[in-house]
């Protein structure tokens, strides 16, 4: 299902004001997961029923950008827990090592190169989209990153047979992914503070709308 709006319609009132309507008022059909940005919490693969509010964090908090190469997967060494496929590609621990100084490793934002405005309307079952080695991620995990943002739409590899197995290696109670950000080119890379910004919704995720202020 696409994300989309249809005006309300009820007893001979209707919510759009170009159909005759006094105003404007529309329900949404979101699909949080696969058509925008939007932040999750370990609730998206347990039944712990924690929601995306009880661990979002609402203010500023301080945060590493870092651009970043994907690499041929089956040209690394680093494992992954189904195989590889021939078109695969991936974010090394290797690659974070080279790239990244690991400090202030809390909030940690990675943007894959190279970073085409397409980012923001391509489709990923027909452009398959570049994931996290496990290696990679144990590193995120070791460090103590409790946020993590990127801009593909999951640390997983789409289809991993249904485990999810980065996501349930990073995952615990307090932290954040962020999915499917775009990060202009006009953001360097560097500190600052970012806001993650989601609307008040009782689910394991929500749209968001992460900024980041580059100090
Ligand atoms: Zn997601």
């Amino acid at each position: 299902m696409q994300t989309r709006a249809i005006p309300v319609e009820r007893d001979g009132f209707i919510g759009a004001v170009n159909r005759g309507g006094g105003c404007n008022v529309s329900v949404a059909n979101v699909d949080i997961h696969c058509t925008g940005t939007h932040t999750e919490c370990v609730g998206h693969i347990d039944d712990s029923g924690i929601i995306i509010t009880d661990v979002c964090p609402t203010g500023f908090i301080s945060a590493s950008l870092v651009s970043l190469e994907t690499e041929i997967a089956n040209e690394t060494s680093e494992n992954y827990h189904v195989p590889f496929c021939d078109e695969d590609r991936v974010i090394t621990k290797k690659n974070l090592v080279e790239k990244w100084s690991g400090k202030s490793p809390e909030v940690l934002i990675l943007r894959t190169l190279p970073n085409n405005e397409n980012k923001k309307s391509l489709n990923y079952d027909e452009n398959p989209a570049p994931f996290f080695t496990n290696d990679a991620i144990d590193y995120i995990t070791h460090l103590g990153v409790q946020n993590l943002l990127v801009d593909l739409p999951s640390i997983d590899k789409a289809d991993d047979g249904g485990q999810l197995g980065n996501h349930n290696r990073f995952f615990e109670k307090g932290k954040t992914i962020s999915e499917l950000l775009y990060i202009p080119n006009s953001v360097l890379d560097g500190f600052g503070f970012l806001q993650i910004q989601i609307p008040n919704w009782g689910l394991d995720a929500a749209p968001s709308r992460p900024i980041f202020y580059p100090v």
